[in-house]
């Protein structure tokens, strides 16, 4: 049969038509035999574990795990056969499963998306095996996507479930491995984009040798509807598969489909703090972002913004703190011609041009005393006035202000007014920093790849290993704004088509990434140690301390601020934009002065000479 027929209506078809239709494909033309060779291979998978014992986390290909005893598991899954009966608890086990195989098969997918074919499905098996599941023999192994091929047959041994379930019930008369049936059927249907069912046709927990399960697509099967039930593909689509909404109704679900599009993040306090934006955005409420420094507070007034009623209208910004305290109320509330030497225009402040719209105050802590009162005003009564001048002016204007220091304390200390913080604090929102919401790491890690491979036009199909390690355990002082930085600097780096590295971002820098503790191909620990590469891609002749480093990341994002027109000075010298380039171009060229001067078509004199100059 042709595999473009339309498949006939009916509960199965529809449920393998929307599972074809989901965003990953994976084409696959070559036959194959499951191997010990390819990428990834077993130790690429074996690299992706992370302990960091120190924050309570263990990483596999980016995902959190948790190491659980056996006999735990087994305790559990002996009251859900007590409490709802064998086959609700058969399902709810199939589909625990179904959802971790095909978790493994998305991030498997997303970091080796240049791996081997057949490699790539062999992962499934041998990522079971890592997670402590099953001992997987294969015993035949084919696909050919090019005519819809797809057999796989293995063995298991030791199965745990199998294990667990003989210490309770004795000899089963039917097969028992049933999240690990669950986690092939979801790692091969995740992978290969349509449902593929596996079936255990012989089971340690019947007293056979091994568990003996055969793989192959749902429609090669007499039939698969007992399958089908325990994964419950109604109920199963629609909640686990974020299938995109019908989108017919008007009032919440079109803005929270737009935020959970735009806003990068699945930890809890992120959600969280999406939840509450989410919340307060329709409203008129005045809102007060905390947070530290660099963890997306402008980003998330500006969501909330697009997403209030008032998205239409201007958004205006002001940073209180980059601003010189005589400058700030008239930045603030305008000026009259005349108010003071230089004034010789009237101007309207950020309060006027923010009419009807949303104004946001970054860093309101830094405020002066005679700023704040004004502010007051203008939030109880909606009216001020410029600077020199006596007319009241009256606006519209819905405040967003943020600060990254803790501004009860400032109130405590007499250095903010009282009633002004109450004003401000009617919804406040917490921003957690990164290192608090290290599941967010490697999808930001993605977002940022993507954004910046597009802005400078460069193909750079991913990530190693070991930089997924090293910044899913990084502590990030300078939260998701260290992190952009650090993924753009990685795509300047980074020659086209190669993998991003820990030493593309590091920049000679040595000691501000560790190696985390991860496992050996054998499955030893191996304890943190300062990373290797780091050490490789320090620069001979110009040693980087961090002090520079840090200026050097300054100096870039300063010439980026000016060139946009955010900064309106350089706020730094031309010497450290020159230095910046030079450390680039030496990094790109391993340390080679000569290679370097080249690429900024300088003398190899000119730069070994800023490069002494600077010792
Ligand atoms: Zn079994």
């Amino acid at each position: 049969m042709p595999r473009s027929t339309p498949p006939d209506s009916g509960p199965e078809e529809d449920f393998i038509a929307r599972l074809l239709s989901r965003k990953k494909r994976l084409l696959v033309n070559r036959s194959s035999q499951f191997q010990d060779s390819g990428f990834p291979n077993a130790e690429h998978l074996a690299e992706t574990v992370t302990f960091a014992p120190q924050d309570g986390f263990i990483w596999l290909c980016g995902q959190r795990m948790m190491l659980l005893q056996g006999s735990a598991f087994g305790a559990m899954r002996r009251e859900l056969i007590k409490s709802m009966g064998k086959d609700k608890a058969r399902g709810l086990l199939t589909r625990l499963g179904w959802q971790a195989g095909a978790r493994d098969a998305a991030q498997v997918a997303e970091q080796w998306p240049e791996g081997d074919h057949a490699a790539l499905y062999s992962a499934g098996p041998r990522l079971h095996m890592l997670e402590g599941m099953v001992n997987v023999e294969a015993v035949r192994f084919e696909i050919d996507n090019s005519i819809g091929h797809f057999y796989s047959e293995f063995l298991w041994h030791n199965s745990l479930e199998a294990d667990e379930h003989l210490a309770t019930y004795g000899l089963s008369d039917e097969a028992v491995c049933w999240m690990s049936i669950g986690y092939a059927s979801g790692y091969a249907s995740s992978l290969s984009g349509r449902l593929i069912v596996f079936r255990e046709l012989e089971c340690c927990g019947c007293g056979q040798a091994a568990c003996r399960i055969v793989g192959k697509p749902a429609n090669q099967w007499d039939d698969v509807s007992a399958e089908l039930a325990y994964l419950d593909a109604e109920a199963f689509l629609s909640e686990s598969n974020h299938p995109m909404p019908e989108d017919d109704g008007l009032l919440a679900s079109e803005y929270e489909v737009d935020l959970s599009a735009e806003m990068v993040g699945g930890s809890s306090g992120f959600i969280a703090a999406r939840q509450l934006l989410e919340k307060v955005a329709p409203t008129q409420a005045t809102v007060l972002l905390t947070g530290e420094s660099g963890v997306g507070k402008e980003f998330f007034a500006q969501t909330l913004h697009q997403h209030s009623r008032r998205s239409d209208r201007p958004w205006v910004a002001l940073n209180c703190a980059n601003l010189p305290e005589n400058l700030v109320e008239a930045e603030l509330f305008g000026v009259e011609r005349g108010a003071f030497t230089g004034a010789e225009r009237s101007r309207p402040g950020r309060f006027e041009r923010a009419d009807g719209g949303t104004l946001f105050l970054d860093e309101i802590g830094s405020l002066s005393a005679s700023a704040q009162s004004k502010i007051l005003r203008a939030l109880q009564e909606g009216e001020f006035e410029r600077v020199g001048g006596n007319t009241s002016i009256k606006v519209d204007v819905r405040v967003i202000a943020a600060t990254h220091v803790d501004l009860r304390a400032e109130v405590a200390a007499g250095r903010f007014r009282e009633d002004l913080f109450y004003r401000l604090n009617v919804y406040p929102i917490h921003l957690p920093p990164l290192r608090e919401r290290r599941e967010d790491i490697q999808p930001l890690m993605s977002y940022f790849l993507r954004r910046f491979t597009q802005r400078y036009e460069k193909s750079i199909p991913g990530f190693t290993t070991r930089l997924v390690n090293v910044l899913l355990t990084h502590t990030f002082p300078g939260n998701i704004r260290e992190l952009q930085n650090l993924i753009e600097r990685g795509v300047i780096t980074c020659d086209e088509g190669e993998a991003m590295d820990v030493k593309h971002i590091t920049l000679g820098n040595k000691e501000s990434f560790l190696t985390p503790t991860g496992l050996t191909a054998s499955g030893r620990l191996q304890p943190a140690a300062v990373a290797e590469t780091v050490a490789s891609a320090a620069v001979p002749d110009a040693e980087l301390g961090r002090d520079e480093l840090f200026g050097a990341e300054t100096a870039l994002d300063n010439l980026r601020a000016f060139v946009s027109g955010q900064r309106r000075e350089l706020g730094t010298t031309l010497e450290d934009v020159e230095t910046m380039l030079i450390r680039l171009a030496l990094e790109k060229s391993d340390g080679n002065i000569t290679a370097a001067a080249q690429m900024l078509g300088m003398s190899r004199a000119q730069v070994s000479y800023r490069i002494k100059s600077q010792k």
